[in-house]
């Protein structure tokens, strides 16, 4: 993406320098959002990324079909109006290549490039207590120092592959769906293994169908999804949306997902049956996360209302799939709709109908091992020249647990973390000074620029306020932390996704100490809207619950 130009202007680790006030980790939304602000004041800082450019998930995730949930422009960010009146989004739901054309043109226009270091991973991480700075060690050799870390590592940036037999042995392609490669890889013809059926999945199966000689998704458990109703964006709707933004953030910062979409506020049991079933009709052909967030509360909340809404989306999928034992077999009976992520799709009940298409139960019929040529399953062998392992991510924890992180008296944020997550306000780690997390576990927004943005705001007020009292260090309270940590398990309370098996507790059965019944409480299920009051009210109080020294 960078031209030669911008290039030029990068730093190399030859010619960046090794100590600076703030070191960002993470070139994704959240950290182009924060280079910003700081460049802005003056502050010595640089963005390190692991992966040869910017873009975070936009630049990872390149299968066909990958692309927002969000609306394009309420995914956007929102500080500035020149950035707002100049970019158009073409699609209702932005595909992968034009949010990563985004994030490049917010890169260019603002020229945050020649702040940003690439093909550098931190793979570990010492608070020097006697300095008050983090001593960083990078993949490429070096030793960095800085006085603030600002990790906008993201919450979906580690992916997670099975723990079969044979992987390596296999002579085909195969890759996990965040590592598609960057060259086209043409699938005419080919024999296609999907191993998964969460959100990624669900988006790739239509379009890999169209193209593959044989399409092969082995699904352990269904997933609940929905129509994404998605369409292009004409100039004129682009300058209806520009005239609007204002009100569009406002309404996400209404919203507890962030979204524009804003939950019905009928009892579900004042409605008579007949009328929910039209306002799911009506919802159901709306774009995006109307039919989860725009839907009664009690879907969440109560198993029965939560069962009835089951029911109708069942409905749908058997209306859609031709074959009745199909149907069946892709409609979860192990959890109620919405109480994990729902993923949005486009045609994907109607793939299964296609004659190249083959969906195995790989719960009756577990997969034993990958092969030389394919894979086996407790039933048959298989054959595939391409296996694509859409297995989902290490949520939230993940990219923290995979560098060595040192606070006070040397200990480790992977122990401090081994249960699960324990943060302040999903912002600090007690014990880990200086050091602020963007996007990482126990915040709130589902629509996550909103919440990177909402995160940046506060921090950088902050760091001011430590330099302006002369304070080279900032901590966050065990007290604080733990009453964080409450008010994030009480949110999980009485919402039927506690007991759900997915990132939302932690369950990641491709992990150790993932397994279900154990549950991490990775996101404050409040919302966003309290969310940001919390942060408001801490930094009202003058940054009650932060040691300053
Ligand atoms: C397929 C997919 C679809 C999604 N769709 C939506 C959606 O519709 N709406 C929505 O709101 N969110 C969506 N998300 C979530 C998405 O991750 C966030 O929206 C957002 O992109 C997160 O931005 P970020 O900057 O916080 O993190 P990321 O974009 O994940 O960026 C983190 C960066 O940190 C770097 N990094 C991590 N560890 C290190 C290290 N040790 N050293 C150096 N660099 C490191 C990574 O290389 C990466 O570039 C989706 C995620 C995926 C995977």
């Amino acid at each position: 993406m960078a031209t030669p130009a911008t290039q030029a202007k990068q730093r190399t680790p030859e010619t960046a320098p090794c100590d600076y006030d703030v070191i960002v980790i993470g070139a994704g939304v959240s950290g182009i959002y924060q280079i910003k602000r700081l460049v802005d004041l003056g502050v010595r800082a640089t963005v390190l990324d692991a992966n040869q450019d910017l873009g975070g998930t936009w630049y990872n995730n390149r299968y066909p079909g990958a692309r927002f949930d969000s609306e394009s422009y309420t995914y956007g960010y929102s500080f500035s109006s020149e950035l707002l009146n100049e970019w158009h989004w073409t699609e209702r739901f932005s595909p992968q290549p034009e949010t990563l054309r985004y994030l490049n043109f917010v890169v260019d226009k603002l020229k945050l490039r020649e702040h940003m270091q690439f093909g550098c991973r931190v793979e570990a991480m010492r608070f020097n207590e006697p300095t008050d700075t983090w001593q960083l060690s990078l993949n490429d050799g070096r030793a960095l120092s800085a006085r603030v870390v600002i990790a906008g590592m993201g919450p979906l940036s580690t992916p997670t592959l099975p723990k079969f037999a044979g992987m390596a042995d296999f002579k085909g392609i195969s890759f996990h769906t965040a590592n598609w490669p960057h060259a086209p890889l043409d699938l005419t013809g080919k024999r296609v293994a999907i191993i998964g059926t969460g959100a990624t999945a669900i988006q790739i199966i239509p379009v890999i169908a169209q193209q593959a000689g044989q399409l092969t998704v082995f699904q352990r458990r269904a997933n609940w999804a929905a129509p994404l109703n998605n369409g292009p964006i004409s100039a004129p709707e682009m300058a209806a949306i520009r005239a609007r933004y204002d009100d569009i953030f406002a309404a996400c910062a209404r919203s507890p997902a962030a979204f524009e979409h804003i939950p019905d506020s009928r009892r579900f049991y004042d409605v008579p049956p007949a009328e929910r079933r039209a306002f799911w009709d009506r919802l159901y052909a709306e774009p995006g996360f109307g039919i989860w967030l725009a839907n009664f509360a009690e879907i969440f909340l109560d198993e029965h209302a939560n069962a009835e809404m089951s029911a109708y989306i069942a409905d749908r999928i058997r209306q859609r799939v031709k074959d009745p034992a199909l149907a069946e077999l892709l409609i979860p009976k192990d959890h109620g709709f919405g109480i994990q992520r729902l993923p949005l799709e486009t045609n994907y009940f109607e793939t299964y109908n296609r004659d190249n298409v083959e969906l195995v139960n790989s719960k009756a019929t577990p997969i034993e091992r990958i092969t030389a040529t394919g894979l086996r399953t407790s039933e048959r062998d298989f054959e595939f020249d391409v296996i694509v392992y859409a297995t989902g991510f290490d949520a939230f924890t993940g990219a923290y647990d995979r560098v060595d992180i040192r606070g006070l008296g040397g200990q480790s944020l992977r122990d401090k973390w081994a249960e699960g997550p324990v943060t302040y306000l999903g912002m600090l780690v007690s014990g880990f000074p200086n050091m602020v997390m963007l996007g990482g576990p126990q915040t709130a927004a589902a629509n996550f620029p909103r919440g990177s943005e909402i995160a940046v705001d506060w921090i950088m007020p902050l760091l001011q306020h430590m330099q302006a009292q002369g304070h080279t260090r900032f901590d966050a309270q065990a007290g604080a932390e733990q009453a964080w940590f409450d008010a994030v398990k009480l949110s999980y309370q009485g919402l039927l996704m506690s007991k759900a098996q997915s990132w939302i507790t932690g369950y990641n059965s491709n992990l150790d100490g993932h397994e279900y019944g154990h549950t991490r409480y990775n996101i404050f299920a409040t919302g966003g809207v309290q969310y940001a009051r919390h942060l408001k009210a801490a930094a009202d109080g003058g940054y009650a619950g932060i040691a300053f020294a």
